[in-house]
């Protein structure tokens, strides 16, 4: 007596097929599994026996063998309970499902003790590839069908106990396939807006340039000038995320079991990992690897406030996702890579008390200290920043008085609207920002005026610029010129990005 089931798993976020074989001969009633490692058969054959028996199920007296292949796939061990159960169910004859049923349908989800169906993780992960593994039909935990349910043309079924999916699988009881409840977020549901900000329009224009053409930012400042306040509301000046997107970003909090129930992930993500992160928690490890802070900052912004008390050894690592947006984690076998497209502001204070150049508090900080502290910025990841902005402590009439001239975060995004059209226009999709334009790119797009390149000239020289601050300097002048819809570079938009290298300015300064 034979049967076979078809199931999957999660490799990184690629889902790869695994077959469920069950044979029974005779003999006592033994249950072998083979195909996963060791100590997850044993937790596994404890469940599937005990959930069988408390859904009225009774085992023949028979030995049972479960094979999973192909046996070289790494596999993790819970989310095969139901198809193992199935299978045993099937070579028992206490289910029968027809051939075509059985080779269109993926059967994925954890048993509890009770014969209840736990959710897993990875579930749209799997479901994304299902049909690319040749499968029509989707067999979830319920609480993990709306998600699934993300992927049109496949029928998912989501179903909570095995009894109600025994009673599905002999036709006694229907279950209707899940509807996505899905629609795409119409505008921002953040409750933060630019306009709770009082003062700080240098930043908020540093912000909405960062937003109109992805540029990472950072913000040097006194603690308590609102740094955190700040970075926290550049979503609200971004466009919601396109089904695509959402469909991405879901996808890796379903991976890492971080996604709520019922919930997607429909907002653009907003993560601040503590400075003690470990290099595995913020780029992702583990034997089996899980997506890091920056993977779940997919498609959205990571802020790393006191910079300098990260480690060095820590931020070094930021440097190929920053410039691949995507992140290779090497095993010994085998090389998995999770996306991470994120937009990165980082925040530090200016000196190690936090009050150099501050109006009203003394700095007591040596000069020595100062270089010491600044030189644990990393250069490779200075090198991914392309604005650089100083944020003053507020004074107290700019706190109490009603800020008039405070834009909405609804004001500002409607200049990003227009340099994003701009770039849409102008790289023919929407998937590319200035801030990723290669140096022929630059030449191509960044037309200076006469007085333009002059400046930029000028700059070049006083500020010792290299190479790739030069041509830091005309995206981000790209990107100005593009939220007024300005067809070539004018002076006025280089000199404005030229402001923003003021770190540069500064190490320059202390060199000499
Ligand atoms: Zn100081």
């Amino acid at each position: 007596m034979h049967a076979k089931i078809f199931s999957a798993t999660t490799v990184g976020i690629e889902a790869h097929g695994v077959e469920v074989e069950v044979d029974l001969s005779y003999g006592m009633l033994q249950f072998f599994i083979v195909g996963l490692p060791d100590t997850a058969i044993k937790e596994s054959r404890q469940r599937i026996q005990t959930a069988l028996k408390n859904s009225g199920i009774r085992l023949p007296e028979r030995k049972i063998t479960v094979n999973l292949a192909p046996a070289d796939l790494k596999k993790e061990g819970t989310l095969f309970d139901l198809p193992i159960a199935i299978g045993i169910l099937c070579a028992a004859k206490l289910v029968s499902l027809t051939p075509e049923f059985s080779s269109e349908t993926l059967f994925i989800g954890e048993l509890s003790l009770d014969g209840t169906i736990r959710s897993i993780k990875g579930a749209l992960a799997i479901a994304f590839d299902a049909q690319t593994l040749g499968k029509k039909r989707l067999i979830v935990p319920k609480d993990n069908a709306h998600e699934a349910a993300l992927i049109e043309q496949l029928e998912v079924i989501g179903v909570s106990s095995l009894v109600e999916l025994i009673a599905y699988l002999r036709n006694e009881t229907p279950i209707a396939p899940t509807q996505s409840a899905y629609q795409l977020p119409l505008h921002n549901e953040n409750e933060l807006d630019f306009s709770q900000v009082r003062g700080q329009h240098q930043a908020k224009r540093a912000l909405q340039i960062s937003a109109a053409g992805r540029h990472n930012i950072l913000f040097i400042g006194p603690p308590g000038s609102g740094k955190t306040m700040l970075a926290k509301r550049l979503p609200t000046i971004m466009p919601p995320l396109s089904f695509q997107e959402v469909l991405e970003t879901t996808k890796i909090y379903s991976i890492s079991g971080k996604l709520a129930q019922q919930k997607l992930i429909t907002q653009r993500p907003f993560r601040n990992p503590h400075h003690t992160i470990s290099q595995a928690g913020l780029v992702g490890g583990g034997s089996f690897p899980q997506p890091g802070e920056i993977s779940l900052t997919h498609h959205g912004i990571l802020f790393l406030d006191e910079l300098t008390e990260f480690k060095r050894t820590t931020l070094e690592v930021l440097r190929q996702p920053l410039e691949n947006k995507t992140v290779c984690i090497s095993r010994a076998n085998h090389t998995i890579t999770f996306p991470a497209n994120f937009l990165l502001i980082v925040a530090l204070n200016p000196c190690p008390c936090g009050f150099l150049g501050d109006t009203k508090r003394q700095c007591h900080c040596s000069k020595n200290a100062i270089e010491h502290y600044l030189a644990k910025l990393s250069g490779p990841l200075l090198d991914r920043i392309d604005l650089q902005i100083n944020v003053a402590s507020l004074d107290y009439d700019t706190l109490k008085n009603n800020d008039a001239r405070a834009l909405s975060s609804e004001q500002l995004f409607t200049g990003v609207q227009r340099a994003l059209e701009a770039q849409q226009n102008r790289f023919g999709n929407s998937f590319t920002f200035n801030s990723s334009m290669t140096p022929n790119q630059i030449d191509q797009f960044c037309m200076l005026s006469p007085e333009a390149e002059q400046l930029v000239k000028q700059a070049f020289e006083r500020l010792h610029l290299s190479m790739r601050g030069y041509h830091k300097i005309l995206k981000v002048a790209r990107t100005i010129a593009d939220l007024e819809h300005a067809k070539q570079i004018q002076v006025a938009h280089v000199r404005e990005a030229i402001m923003y290298r003021s770190l540069d300015q500064a190490l320059e300064k202390m060199r000499s």
